[in-house]
């Protein structure tokens, strides 16, 4: 999917019918930087949005994802494009949740076995603090790969405006989370919320 071309497309529709960003947005009941965001091609409507963005600007949902009017015989090869499209991103994506538990396990379990020693043989000091050493090493190269991992994951979804992020590495890392939702701020309103895991863009 092509975001600069749907943003133009969606522009060129929006001042057909004589409608401001402003007035667009209004109607969708979000904000006119979600509006601007979209023409200027820095994002893609969010699923829930599509349905609503189209019946006001006339169009069909799949010559919104193609960014251009398509004829009847064009339609269906675009729209299966369109769905192949979105179906590989969203498998992308899973692929990387998965690895990124693999690289937890991985990780988390031999770190965790040397910890263990560390505290129960009757080692050395040295020797116990080598082993607590190389464990805690372990957690963090692991919670580092994974953060890396996670944070091309998908986008963090605005509660406010609905806007899709991805964070900076500082601010992700800040961020208190759960599996779901992240608390971080929106780059579109400046609001700080729960951010929720989207897969897709
Ligand atoms: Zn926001």
């Amino acid at each position: 999917m092509d975001q600069i071309k749907t943003g133009k497309f969606i522009a060129e529709v929006r001042k057909e019918r004589g409608l401001t960003q402003r007035q667009l947005s209004d109607r969708l009941m979000i904000s006119d930087k979600t509006v601007s965001k979209w023409e200027c091609g820095n994002g893609m409507p969010e699923v829930a949005l599509m349905l609503p963005l189209c019946e006001v600007l006339g169009i069909s949902v799949n010559e919104l994802l193609s960014g251009e009017r398509l004829s009847d015989s064009d339609y269906r090869k675009k729209a299966e494009d369109n769905m192949m499209n979105l179906m590989e991103e969203r498998e992308r994506n899973k692929k990387k949740v998965y690895l990124q538990i693999a690289v937890a396990v991985a990780v988390v379990l031999p770190a965790f076995a040397l910890l263990m020693l560390a505290g129960l043989a009757d080692l050395q000091t040295w020797l116990r603090w080598t082993l607590i050493g190389i464990g805690g090493f372990l957690v963090i190269g692991g919670c580092t790969i994974a953060a890396a991992v996670d944070i091309h994951t998908g986008t963090f979804e605005c509660r406010y405006c609905k806007t899709r992020f991805v964070p900076s590495a500082g601010a992700y890392i800040a961020g208190p989370h759960t599996i779901l939702t992240r608390f971080l701020k929106c780059p579109n309103c400046g609001k700080k919320s729960c951010c929720r895991r989207r897969l897709t863009h």
